[in-house]
């Protein structure tokens, strides 16, 4: 494969656009995840690069060259399939040796690869059934070898440093494994950028929501006061706070969001605060998480291992102008400084 280019792509099945004009670039030997909620369009995209759906509108190109007239096996492409997309007439052993033999690579070569990828996968034994008598747990890997696949996937990549498009619900394997990440949404993208990118600087509310977990508290405030340099707020709890972001185009009794993850309050220390009561608390032993509500919004505090709040107590919790998030009525992020 080579740079994917998508140009103002769209695909509607039947009257519904699932695809509302998708713009994006993708480098030669990139690592692109699509993240989204279910249905947001993730699936269609991908089939739609890779030419198992046709586009409605736009232009899609790999490697320079315009694809939109070429099958997937013209494509240059390779897809593994979430699940159930197995042809059903051949065994394990030949589903996994299909791409390879399209390919064209000898036959000691499939094997030894075949081989290899069953092994990885704690599948050997099933090699020789066919798709309809495999048992679920192959379909839905279970969590230890869910790790274990981030490895691989990651490992692979490195290997072949080939371009690849990944699909995920998972938060972990999209973070560690992009180098940037795709957030969809109701078939358009909110944002494209590096993890650490969409994590510190979420365009929106609804990346800011998304990427995270557990997830960034949200607190309506309104605008006290707002420059450039910085924005006061206050919480419906009356509680001030300043935010460091540019906030020039606020004004003084603007509605806003503030945002804050979980990990970004603390407990000791001197500063604007919020105050909160403690609902739940879950021990893990290297981390702490605390469940609060201030008034009636819920509120979640990442804390050290040994920390033990317990239920009913209220808590001061600091918030860093630093570390604070900012978003305007229309849920648009003001820039952090
Ligand atoms: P995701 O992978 O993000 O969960 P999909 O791409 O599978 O989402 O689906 C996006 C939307 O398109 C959904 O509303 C889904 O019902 C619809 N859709 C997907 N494939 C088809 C199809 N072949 N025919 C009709 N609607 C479809
Ligand atoms: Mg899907």
């Amino acid at each position: 494969m080579a740079d994917v280019r998508l140009t103002g792509v769209t695909k509607s099945f039947g009257t519904t656009e699932v695809l509302k004009g998708i713009d994006l670039e993708i480098a030669d030997g990139e690592f692109v995840v699509f993240v989204g909620p279910s249905g947001c369009g993730k699936s269609t995209l991908l089939r739609t690069i890779a030419g198992l759906e046709e586009q409605t509108g736009g232009d899609i190109a790999i490697g320079g060259r315009s694809v939109n007239d070429l099958s997937p096996s013209d494509r240059g492409i390779a897809m593994v399939f979430q699940s159930y997309a197995l042809y059903p007439h051949m065994s394990v052993y030949e589903n996994m040796a299909f791409g390879l033999k399209l390919a064209k690579a000898d036959k000691a070569e499939i094997d030894r690869r075949v081989r290899g990828a069953a092994e990885t996968l704690n599948i050997t034994d099933y090699l020789d059934r066919k798709p309809k008598a495999l048992s679920e747990p192959l379909s839905n890997l279970d969590a230890a070898l869910r790790v274990r696949m981030r490895y691989e996937f990651a490992s692979l990549h490195e290997r072949l440093k080939t371009t690849m498009v990944y699909v995920t619900h998972d938060q972990v394997e999209a973070m560690t494994l992009a180098d940037r990440i795709v957030v969809l949404n109701a078939g358009r993208i909110e944002q494209v950028g590096k993890p650490m990118e969409l994590y510190e600087r979420p365009r929106n509310l609804f990346v800011a929501e998304f990427i995270g977990s557990p997830k960034m508290n949200l607190l309506a405030a309104e605008i006290v006061s707002a420059t450039a340099k910085g924005a006061t707020v206050r919480t419906a709890a009356g509680e001030t706070l300043k935010v460091a972001v540019d906030a020039a185009r606020a004004k003084s009794g603007d509605t806003v969001t503030l945002g804050i993850r979980p990990e970004h309050l603390t407990t000791g220390g001197k500063g604007d605060a919020i105050s909160a009561d403690v609902v739940f608390v879950e021990t893990l032993g290297h981390a702490t998480y605390a469940y609060l509500t201030a008034g009636e919004t819920p509120v979640t505090v990442l804390l050290p291992g040994d920390a033990r709040p317990s239920a009913g107590e209220a808590l001061t919790l600091r918030v860093p102008a630093d570390q604070a998030h900012l978003f305007d009525a229309d849920g648009l992020a003001f820039d952090r400084l």
